[in-house]
């Protein structure tokens, strides 16, 4: 699989969980600013692919590149920090911390690699305003509705302005308006600050959003584009 100008490409992934096949062979590269949607029925490997490719899970073979670098050859650190500085995450419940104010929530990522309060909550609020939910910045998790949550949580997936976003079935839990809202801002904030987005979904109407397909059936991930 080529992989020139490719910010992150997977070179025949595979991993098993007991004897069952999560992934099984996959190889693709993924462009910066592209919008990628991976899809497929539920079982099929989607989350063990976005998994891999974040560096959360290790594939049992096959390599995965991150703009140049191998993440198999990093220690746990690097990886880590990478994950804190280059990557952005959304899942399908935002995953807020309850405790905390939404604007707080969004700071997080920032006052956690050591910006000041004052100017991790100035970022914040820019991307409150982007998202469009600047009027629950105060407002804890628990009082807002789960369409504003998801858009506060996805203000915080992008204010460290991340190269690659990772979305987990992010409008999963969202009906079908509010759905359609949180991928608009999404992609188009995403564009914005050229982050590639990997998009886990099986709607075809959330894929409507992305620039190409992956197809995950039974392990196997194919490149639409290069299946043409
Ligand atoms: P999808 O995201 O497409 O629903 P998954 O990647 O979650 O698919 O799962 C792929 C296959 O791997 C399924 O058969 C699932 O049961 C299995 N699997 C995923 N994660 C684990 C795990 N941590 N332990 C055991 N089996 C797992």
């Amino acid at each position: 699989m080529t992989s020139i100008g490719s910010l992150l490409n997977a070179t025949d992934l595979r991993k098993t969980y007991g004897s069952t096949p999560a992934l099984d062979s996959a190889d693709f590269a993924i462009h910066p600013g592209e919008v990628v949607a991976v899809m497929g029925p539920s079982g099929s490997g989607k989350s063990t692919l976005l998994h891999c490719l974040a560096g959360i899970v290790r594939p049992d073979s096959g390599t995965i590149g991150y703009n140049g670098r191998e993440l198999s050859a990093m220690s746990d650190a690097e990886r880590s920090a990478l994950r804190r500085t280059e990557f952005g995450f959304i899942f399908q419940f935002g995953r807020l911390v309850p405790e905390l104010t939404c604007l707080e929530n969004v700071a997080l990522p920032l006052r956690l690699s050591g910006v000041k309060r004052k100017a991790a909550e100035a970022r914040a609020v820019v991307w409150l305003e982007r998202l469009e939910v600047t009027g629950v910045a105060a407002k804890r998790p628990g009082e807002v509705s789960g369409g504003q949550g998801q858009r506060v949580a996805v203000a915080r997936s992008l204010v460290t302005e991340p190269r690659v976003l990772f979305a987990d079935e992010p409008t999963g839990a969202l009906d079908s308006l509010n759905g359609e809202r949180v991928m608009q801002l999404l992609t188009a904030a995403a564009r914005d600050t050229r982050a590639a987005v990997v998009l886990v979904t099986h709607e075809a109407r959330v894929a409507a959003y992305s620039d190409r397909e992956i197809v995950v059936r039974d392990g196997k991930a194919r490149d639409m584009a290069a299946a043409l």
